[in-house]
């Protein structure tokens, strides 16, 4: 039977590269509770979208639908903008994974790639892509200062850079702006950011706000030298003259334990100047990175120096050794107990790791009041910093965890103000006009949620558990995840600046 063969074909094929068709019929979603984003109070309400975006919405029974609308009686859940996650690390994760699985169950229907300073490159090629490839979700980028440093200096980057090597950068990183980034990052305790000087970050970062762009970073230091750190990134976008995002602001280890506060007030008095400094925070008190972080000198084979690094993050029990390629059977166990195992001090543990290839590492070293404040923060935004296949369960469990410990279990902030800091205040930093709130002619990104029950489930053990709670998102007006799975439809698209 021939047409039975081709109807399923016609099924089994996903929807891709293209949002709600124009002429489908439009969706009215009634009886939701309405957040729309902007950080105002939540109503009882109904919203209308049609041809991918937001037609009307207002209060129950105030939305006219037309014949032939399809009816969702959301029974209260929560209906909001879909979440904008700044600092995701899917950027090859996505063409392994289009249905971007756990991404979606957060509820994220934009994720921006790039961040740390790596990005792809080009990012023309990147972008198209992207859209050949036809993700679930939409997919922006930054331009790597890191990339663009490499491009130029090849291996010989442990070093400053000349002033003819640092034009050739600012040539790139304008390429990189011309194709669609819409910032630069930058990765400066990492290889090859390190070696920049601020000097080098000032030139790049004015060369992406000739294109309107915005710079990030992951700073120079967020342990002993926090708050020198801080200020060279304030630094940086005051004589550049653009917007600063501080990515994954932390007080990293023991010996800030307790500065959150003053961290945020030389934000705020940035602010206060004229200058437009925000920050982003995935909500765990354990970050990760690579295990030779830990040795600020990067003498990683001196017995004091590791010694010293080591204390400083508390002790071997505070660092898990992940992504250990050499011996994967100790990945998640803590440098304390592979010590222990073989005999060994922490410091002779740590220096055998890295001869032997090193590893990833998640560093329980935070403090949870700080965590705390940062969260309430008006000046902080929610950004997960994992993306597709992550270890650190912040990957599968970043929103989720935010709306169901922080907001319902903890009350350290509002559900309106959670959702301001996973929509419109990133949108607001990426330029989006059009995305982020729900305002009539704004594109149907829509997360639907029941809040007496959202919660991350990923661990420290088992990274990727999907969340629970998030009974349906929609991106560019198309149904992406229903019923606890992925719809099949593919409906991303690669995001270029300006937009
Ligand atoms: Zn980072």
């Amino acid at each position: 039977m021939p047409w039975l063969a081709l109807l399923m074909l016609w099924v089994l094929i996903p929807a891709r590269g293209a949002a709600q068709e124009p002429g489908s019929p439009p969706v009215l979603f009634s009886d939701a509770w309405i957040v729309d984003g902007t950080g105002a109070p939540g109503y009882r309400g109904d919203l209308l979208i049609a041809d991918g975006e937001i037609v009307a919405l207002g209060p129950v029974g105030s939305v006219t639908a037309p014949a032939g609308t399809i009816r969702r009686d959301l029974g209260g859940l929560v209906l909001s903008p879909g979440f904008i996650d700044i600092h995701n690390h899917s950027a090859n994760g996505i063409f392994e994974d289009p249905l971007a699985t756990t991404q979606i169950a957060q509820g994220i229907t934009t994720l921006v790639v790039g961040a740390d300073g790596g990005s792809p490159w080009p990012i023309a090629d990147y972008l198209t892509r992207i859209d050949a490839s036809g993700p679930a979700v939409n997919v922006a980028t930054l331009v790597g200062h890191g990339t663009v440093r490499r491009a130029a200096l090849g291996e010989d980057f442990r070093r400053t850079a000349t002033d003819a090597e640092i034009a050739d950068m600012a040539t790139r990183v304008e390429a990189g702006m011309r194709d669609g980034a819409f910032g630069l990052s930058s990765g400066l305790e990492y290889d090859p950011g390190f070696y920049s000087s601020t000097g080098e970050l000032i030139a790049l970062a004015r060369a992406a706000a000739d294109h309107g762009g915005f710079y990030m970073s992951h700073m120079r230091d967020e342990e002993e030298g926090l708050l020198a750190a801080v200020d060279e990134a304030i630094r940086i976008g005051r004589e550049a003259g653009l917007p600063v995002q501080i990515s994954h602001i932390k007080a990293g280890n023991a010996s800030v334990w307790g500065k959150a506060a003053e961290v945020l007030a030389r934000i705020a008095a940035a602010n206060e100047a004229g200058l437009d400094v925000l920050a982003d925070q995935y909500p765990y008190s354990a970050w990760q990175s690579g295990l030779a972080i830990v040795v600020r000198s990067r003498m990683f084979q001196d017995a004091d120096s590791v010694a010293a690094g080591i204390a400083a993050a508390g002790g071997g029990a505070r660092l898990q050794i992940v992504n250990f390629e050499a011996h994967p059977d100790l990945n998640g166990l803590r440098l304390s107990q592979i010590a222990e195992a073989r005999a060994l001090s922490e410091t002779e543990a740590y220096m055998w790791i890295m001869s032997n290839g090193g590893s990833g590492l998640i560093g329980h070293t935070m403090n949870d009041d700080d965590v705390d404040a940062f969260m309430a923060s008006p000046f902080v935004m929610t950004a997960s910093d994992g993306g597709i296949g992550g270890a650190h369960p912040r990957g599968a469990g970043t929103f989720p965890r935010v709306l169901g410990h922080y907001v319902r279990e903890r009350g350290v902030l509002t559900i309106e103000r959670a959702i301001q800091r996973a929509t419109s205040m990133p949108a607001r930093r990426l330029g989006f006009t059009d995305r982020g709130v729900l305002r009539a002619g704004t594109h149907a990104d829509l997360v639907i949620f029941d809040p007496e029950s959202i919660i991350d489930r990923s661990t420290f053990v088992e990274g990727t558990l999907l969340p629970v709670g998030v009974e349906s998102v929609w991106v560019g007006g198309l149904e992406v995840w229903s019923d606890g799975e992925p719809t099949g439809a593919r409906p991303g698209r690669a995001l270029r600046h300006p937009e």
